[in-house]
């Protein structure tokens, strides 16, 4: 039943439109005049004014039988270079002409989702009421599913479609922090007075070299992602900033390594200490960290999985469940108390020029969610 020429050109037209977090305008346009032609009821929100996006996050309601209303959702933005994105299939693989990423992350899953109301439409196909939402700006902290207004939706539980494998349904999800930290030395003469000074660019080395990073264990990571200091080679560094994250599928991990991070740099501040002329001195820091998203982790015996395994089967697909090492808008659902799961469209090596996607996944995908809704 699915139209697979019709997917595929329409992912192909979507992949056109370039779409990078916070200048989804054209593309949610597009977007909300194809539910327009569907007939259904379409809400374009104000929340990329509040966020710094040209676009809205879309909301279509669609009307079905008497069993609990769904959530589909996929992201409408991209991560850069996401603009005069040119696509070609060869060999049944769709990739970029390389100078750009493709965008399959996340326009298959929006063209997944836009097949998926047409066949139902087509067929006269019975399923559940339908909330679809169509989000901006998830590669840039889910901006758009953080504010987007929950008292539009009926959904009882979801499946964003944003992740890579179609045969893996992510069912859970870490919780994350952002880390900023502000390291105040004292600036002085690099030449002349070197003593009279503290390298705010050491205090940030020395930290950083006592600080557990990467995979910390199979639940927690850590990163230092940004660095930036100093003035001038003649001058001992006055100021440096860092940026870092963790994330734990442990809420008690999380803390653990967000303090850990944060003791090293106190540390290294510490071990800066110098006495001039009977005068002590030392650096100091200023550390914030905030939370990106809390963790999910739905059960494998849950409604919202189950009914996705079901549904492999009878198109002759295993689905198994996997374990998500990122957030995605999901994390939000999830919050919000709207179970939600992540479904695999079989984008690959997203976020690179390198991205692809076989047609066969995207097609695939496509008759899952098919058979998801029909269920
Ligand atoms: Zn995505």
């Amino acid at each position: 039943m699915i139209q697979e020429k019709r997917l595929i050109n329409e992912f192909l037209d979507f992949v056109r439109i370039g779409s990078p977090s916070g200048k989804e305008g054209k593309f949610s346009e597009v977007v909300a005049e194809k539910l327009n032609a569907l007939g259904v009821k379409v809400i374009l929100d104000k929340v990329g004014s509040l966020i710094g996006s040209d676009g809205s996050n879309i909301i279509a309601k669609i009307e079905g039988n008497n069993l609990p209303p769904l959530l589909l959702n996929a992201h409408l933005d991209t991560v850069t270079p996401g603009e005069n994105i040119n696509p070609n299939i060869s060999e049944g693989v769709i990739k970029s002409d390389g100078t750009t990423i493709l965008g399959s992350d996340d326009k298959a899953g929006v063209a997944i989702i836009f097949e998926v109301l047409r066949v139902l439409k087509e067929n006269h196909l019975s399923h559940p009421p339908i909330d679809v939402v169509f989000t901006l700006s998830e590669e840039i902290g889910l901006l758009g599913a953080k504010n987007l207004d929950y008292s539009l939706l009926d959904a009882k539980y979801g499946y964003s479609l944003d992740s890579e494998k179609v045969d893996v349904i992510t069912t859970s999800a870490p919780s994350h922090n952002k880390i900023f930290v502000k390291i105040y030395g004292i600036e002085s003469h690099a030449g002349a007075k070197p003593e009279k000074g503290i390298s705010a660019i050491e205090v940030a080395g020395r930290a950083i070299s006592k600080m557990k990073l990467g995979r910390i264990d199979e639940e927690t990571t850590a990163n230092i992602g940004k660095i930036k200091g100093g003035s001038a080679t003649n001058i001992v560094a006055g100021y440096a900033e860092l940026e870092g994250e963790a994330r734990s599928h442990s809420e008690q991990k999380l803390e653990q390594q967000t303090q850990h991070i944060i003791q090293c740099l106190k540390d290294a501040v510490q071990e800066s200490k110098k006495i001039v002329n009977g005068e002590p001195l030392l650096a100091r820091i200023e550390e914030k960290t905030t939370r990106e998203y809390t963790k999910f982790n739905i059960p494998s015996s849950a409604p919202v999985v189950q009914k996705a395994i079901n549904a492999g089967k009878k198109i002759g697909l295993e689905i198994r469940t996997g374990k998500g090492g990122g957030g995605s808008d999901a994390n939000i659902f999830n919050e919000k108390g709207i179970p939600t799961a992540v479904l695999g469209i079989g984008m690959q090596n997203v976020h690179t020029k390198q991205e692809s996607i076989k047609v066969q996944d995207l097609i695939l995908g496509a008759k899952l969610l098919l058979e998801i809704c029909k269920s």
